[in-house]
């Protein structure tokens, strides 16, 4: 089934935070490449004093996110994990617990466990599509609920609503990593989150060629006191960066809606084929939350994780055979991107940790490009046609086109 699109999101997407250039006319904007700028007088200025705090290219980066994201403008960042960092920097203080979906983008998982612990700032990670475990899991001092959904690699769906319910009984904010399908697909602003965080890396900008972050909210404050902590950290976007963002949005319905048709094309496939074990794909009949993608998500992204018979060995002789799709570790771009969570995403993830999550050594991740779908199709079939031939004795892989 294809996806539709919401064609009030293109005009957004096109026009959001730009208007001619009143200088020049220039319908698009300069690059304001400017660490400094005149101050008219003693605390007379046009907004704008160092780069370090604001400047007008990620400003329009900003108020563009915020009119996609259903917000305010937003806070952009050097990188998601800058945004990641800056919002529990924020929010958090010695003492303070955080609850954290168990499937979460390995950088996460990193940072709370060997950095913000040092520091005082206790995570417990949950499996978030379980409510009743995430009101077990509360703490006296749960100031923030962190969830990711769907969450990388696995894809499992967190219900934003509930968890929101839960957060707000609590009186902790709710933050939603929102990377995967951002607010064109899943609203989560309109769903009850406090907070849309993106890695603009990704579908954002979605040409490979930039890393971002960027945090939304409805609440002026909570902007504010981001503002505040990403000024102090250093990890503004930069002027640069901000405008090829600018330029990647423009295009991010409709570039979702290809990414969403072919991944299902793709994922659809891949169900058919007898060496593939576990296909997860929101948009198969077969997913396990397939009940709450279909509430909460306008479409399913273009994200699909798969494992073949043969365990860790065979899904790794898949990897090394395509020779179409690329493996590397970004998603959400142009390109059809292969990747091992195991071994590239999710390494620093404790074993223990991405056994019960349900991250296999074998499982693979595509990031389902622009191309011609077919395409994909005959890389995987010669991929699993090498590995039942040679690599792997005991896949038979029956192979339907
Ligand atoms: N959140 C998710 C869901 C991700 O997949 C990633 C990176 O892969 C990040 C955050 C971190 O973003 P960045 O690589 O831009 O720092």
């Amino acid at each position: 089934m294809s996806s539709t699109l919401d064609l009030q999101q293109c005009t957004r997407s096109v026009r959001g935070g730009a208007s001619p250039d009143p200088a020049t006319g220039a319908l698009v904007s300069p690059i304001y490449q400017s660490t400094t700028f005149l101050q008219e007088g003693v605390g007379r200025h046009k907004g704008f004093t160092y780069s370090r705090g604001a400047n007008p290219s990620v400003d329009q980066l900003e108020r563009a996110l915020g009119e996609i994201e259903g917000g305010l403008p937003a806070v952009a960042f050097s990188t998601g994990m800058s945004a990641i960092t800056t919002l529990f920097l924020t929010f958090l203080e010695a003492g303070d617990h955080v609850l954290v979906s168990d499937v979460v983008y390995g950088g996460t998982v990193r940072l709370l466990r060997q950095v913000l612990a040092k520091l005082g700032i206790e995570a417990s990670f949950v499996d978030t599509s379980n409510p009743p475990q995430v009101v077990a899991a509360l703490k006296p001092r749960t100031k923030l609920v962190f969830i990711e959904t769907p969450a990388n690699p696995t894809l499992k769906l967190t219900d934003v609503s509930l968890a929101a319910e839960i957060a707000h009984s609590a009186g902790a904010l709710l933050a939603v990593d929102n990377t995967f399908l951002t607010s064109v697909l899943q609203p989560v602003l309109d769903q009850g989150a406090d907070i849309s965080l993106l890695s603009t890396t990704k579908y954002i900008e979605g040409h490979n060629s930039t890393v971002g972050g960027s945090v939304t909210a409805r609440d002026p404050a909570l902007l504010d006191k981001l503002r505040f902590v990403r000024k102090t950290l250093g990890c503004i976007q930069s002027p640069f960066e901000s405008w090829l963002t600018v330029r990647g949005l423009k295009t991010l319905p409709y570039r979702l809606k290809a990414h969403c048709d072919n991944a299902q094309q793709i994922a659809e496939w891949l169900e058919a084929q007898s060496c593939v074990t576990r296909v997860l794909y929101p948009g198969l009949a077969s997913f396990p939350h397939r009940e709450l993608a279909l509430r909460q998500q306008k479409a399913h992204g273009g994200l699909i994780s798969f494992e073949v018979q043969g365990g860790a060995d065979a899904g790794i002789a898949v990897m090394n055979a395509v020779k179409f799709c690329y493996l590397a570790e970004n998603l959400g771009a142009v390109e059809t991107l292969i990747t091992h969570p195991a071994s590239m995403t999710h390494a620093d993830v404790p074993l223990e940790q991405r056994r019960s999550a349900g991250i296999s050594d074998g499982l693979i991740r595509l990031s389902v490009g622009l191309e011609n779908p077919q395409d994909v199709i005959a890389d995987l079939q010669q991929a699993f046609a090498s590995l039942s031939a040679s690599k792997v004795k005991e896949v038979a892989c029956a192979i339907h086109s």
